[in-house]
């Protein structure tokens, strides 16, 4: 069984919805740096004030202060098997990462990319929202409510065309160049996220056993 594993791939792919599967099916935590520096951030701590004023600017919080936050995150939880969600997603967060698991002793078992074609994420992304109490992503718009809790169901705010294209740009310049270094590493498996979700699921739990 794999349990040092990161979740990949554009923004809409899945990642969130397979992660907390994968969660409830093997209760392997998740986490993805951006809930992770929100939550630090609503702790007061140094870490999470410092990352907030990247945020507020518009500006990406710099790779080091991410792998920081990784590193407190694996460090309070001693040895316990991890889902990094959208994690890493440049080559300097790679670096630092695997420095990180090297020093614990523990590397990384499978980094699997989620992918989906520019229609299907254009398409998800206009047509989602996300679940303000549990994180719970629901597409469409039939529910009023969030399915699994019940809480109010909210648009993300980077969800629209403009913020997309920004967001894709992005991850084509920054977060492929990681495929290509897991995929030298063999460590590297993609499964294609435009499919139902538990088709998808199904893949990914047949990868990690
Ligand atoms: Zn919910």
């Amino acid at each position: 069984m794999k349990t040092r594993i990161v979740l990949l791939g554009p923004p809409a792919a899945g990642k969130g919805t397979q992660a907390g599967l994968i969660r409830e099916r093997y209760g392997i935590e998740s986490a993805s740096p951006g809930a992770m520096l929100r939550e630090q951030k609503l702790a007061g701590t140094k870490l999470g004030l410092k990352a907030d004023a990247y945020t507020r600017a518009g500006r990406l919080a710099p790779d080091a202060l991410v792998v920081q936050v990784i590193r407190e995150w694996l460090a309070a939880r001693n040895g316990a098997p991890f889902l990094f969600d959208g994690f890493p997603r440049s080559l300097g967060q790679t670096a630092g990462f695997e420095e990180l698991l090297a020093e614990r002793g523990a590397p990384l078992d499978i980094a699997i990319c989620l992918e989906a074609g520019p229609d299907v994420i254009r398409e998800r992304v206009l047509r989602r929202r996300v679940c303000a109490a549990c994180g719970n992503t629901v597409a469409g718009f039939e529910d009023s409510r969030c399915p699994r809790c019940g809480g109010a169901l909210e648009r993300r705010g980077d969800d629209n065309l403009e913020s997309l294209e920004t967001r894709m740009t992005e991850y084509r310049e920054k977060s492929e160049p990681v495929l290509a270094h897991y995929r030298d590493k063999k460590l590297l498996a993609t499964v294609a996220g435009d499919r139902p979700v538990e088709a998808v699921f199904k893949d990914i739990a047949a990868l990690l056993s």
